[in-house]
């Protein structure tokens, strides 16, 4: 394994050289081992003892040029200049068999120049968050950056309340944010703004070099991108919180957890960040936010691109993401996307999720619950979960109707669906349980949790416990967003 430092080498001027500070009584407390086996990781590094060599001895493989880098972002519309890695430092690069280069980034690393009133930490609480969903999203096959490990620490910081400090190492193609284009462009730091682009074309749209037109060549990858991701946000019921310009990476990955929540019941207009009473970043929101950012990102292309190109690629934006929805509401409703019965589909799916929407029933649970629709049958216990069966009768009677068309088999479509409908789902009322106990130091559930994720659409008898709906204590919950 090398580990590389492109980015603070050729980019040093866009950040700052800062080294990570040692907690108090600093613990290792999860290692990815499946990520670091991927990423061909120095095994030595699942010790504490070598980890921490790495990170805080002098000349550490992973300290020797850490760097915060600098950024701004639209936060909740409004231009913020201010902004960078706080508490974040790139810790190096790592480059995979294939020729995939890989961020090495500590999140809670300590104050930086971008901390500006705040301590450079993260609290356990959010870190355990961030360490659950970017595992539950990779297995659930939507992007998304990954954790390397986690650290906690006896360190006090204060939030609400006293907290303890802890420490992740986030794993990514790159932490390019829209953010850093809008800052060097909104700075009229021209040239910042040209060696950022000159990387891009150098580490990560390589192959767009030899296109007639490599920015709009790479801007139309990033709209691509952010349209499916988003779309897999819709489809499984994700909801970000915090889609604020810095928060949206250029590689169409989901990035920077903080509020989110996977619904429960379905509510389209629900908002999972109790700090946006307006609900600017509301779950059915996100398409549209989605394209209001790339609109933020595509400015920043304007010395390169006439605004009749930038408007080209915006326009695939869309398209793109209806066309990634509707494959995986298909998916999930085991219906075949045929050209013929397409307005069909699509009044059975539409008509599926009001009623879901109506009767405010759990989102993931009753799709899985769907996939034993059964064609042959009068399918009871679904029925009974509906208050308007009346209005699960009407419906039931066009799916079916559907579904014989198709002539695939009973078994197999079932099937099928399973693949499509998680069993497990990462809830909020669950991950706070796990939260509870690491916070008394037990992480056995949080390792449970984890070995859960990792087969979201399998029933497996030790994992049960992880499958159901909340409670109604469990619903809505205050997600705090100090993080
Ligand atoms: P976030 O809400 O985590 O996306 O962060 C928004 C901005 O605030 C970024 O510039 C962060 O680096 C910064 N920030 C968030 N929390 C802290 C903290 N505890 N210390 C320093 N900077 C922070
Ligand atoms: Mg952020």
């Amino acid at each position: 394994m090398k580990l590389d430092h492109s980015f603070a080498e050729e980019l040093t001027l866009l950040g700052s050289e800062v080294k990570p500070i040692r907690l108090k009584n600093s613990r290792l407390a999860a290692f990815n081992h499946d990520l670091a086996t991927e990423l061909n990781l120095p095994s030595e590094w699942q010790h504490e003892i070598h980890l921490f060599k790495a990170l805080y001895a002098d000349d550490g493989a992973l300290n020797r040029c850490s760097m915060a880098q600098k950024y701004g972002g639209h936060q909740f519309g409004h231009w913020n200049p201010e902004l960078g890695d706080g508490r974040g430092l790139l810790l190096a690069e790592t480059i995979d068999k294939q020729n995939q280069r890989w961020d090495l980034h500590l999140k809670g690393a300590g104050p930086t120049p971008y901390s500006r009133f705040a301590d450079g930490r993260a609290v356990l609480r959010s870190t355990i968050r961030e360490y659950l969903a970017s595992e539950a999203l990779h297995y659930l096959g939507i992007p998304t950056s990954r954790a390397l490990c986690l650290i906690v620490s006896d360190e006090p910081v204060y939030r609400e309340k006293q907290e303890r400090a802890a420490k992740m190492i986030r794993v990514c193609q790159s932490h390019l944010r829209f953010g850093h284009f809008e800052y060097f462009y909104h700075s009229k730091q021209p040239q910042k703004l040209q060696s950022l682009f000159d990387y891009c074309f150098k580490y990560h749209f390589t192959e767009y070099t030899k296109v007639e037109s490599p920015y709009l060549a790479m801007l139309e990858k990033i709209v691509h991108d952010t349209a499916k991701l988003i779309a897999k946000w819709q489809a499984f019921g994700f909801n970000h919180g915090v889609m604020n310009t810095d928060n949206m990476s250029i590689h169409g990955i989901t990035f920077d957890y903080g509020p989110y929540a996977f619904l429960d019941d379905f509510e389209p207009t629900f908002i999972c960040n109790h700090s946006d009473p307006q609900g600017r970043y509301s779950f059915d929101s996100q398409p549209g936010i989605g394209l209001w950012n790339l609109n933020a990102l595509a400015q920043t292309f304007t010395p390169h691109l006439e605004i009749e190109q930038i408007k080209h690629a915006l326009s695939s934006y869309e398209p793109t993401l209806l066309k990634e929805y509707s494959a995986l509401i298909h998916n999930k409703l085991g219906l075949l996307p045929a050209a013929s019965n397409g307005q069909v589909n699509s009044h059975i799916i539409n008509t599926w999720l009001d009623l879901l929407a109506i009767e405010k029933k759990d989102y993931s649970a009753t799709f899985r619950q769907l996939c034993q629709f059964d064609i042959f049958n009068d399918n009871q216990r679904l029925r009974d979960q509906f208050i308007h069966r009346e209005r699960f009768d009407e419906w039931a009677k066009h799916y079916t109707l559907a579904l014989t068309e198709q002539g695939i088999s009973q078994t197999q479509r079932q099937t099928q669906m399973r693949q499509h409908n998680p069993h497990i789902v990462l809830r909020n009322y669950l991950v706070q349980q796990v939260i509870d106990r690491a916070e008394e130091g037990n992480f056995e559930m949080f390792h449970q949790f984890i070995g859960a994720l990792k087969k979201p659409y399998e029933e497996i008898e030790a994992y049960q416990k992880f499958s159901a709906p909340p409670p109604d204590w469990g619903k809505q919950l205050e997600i705090s967003c100090s993080s």
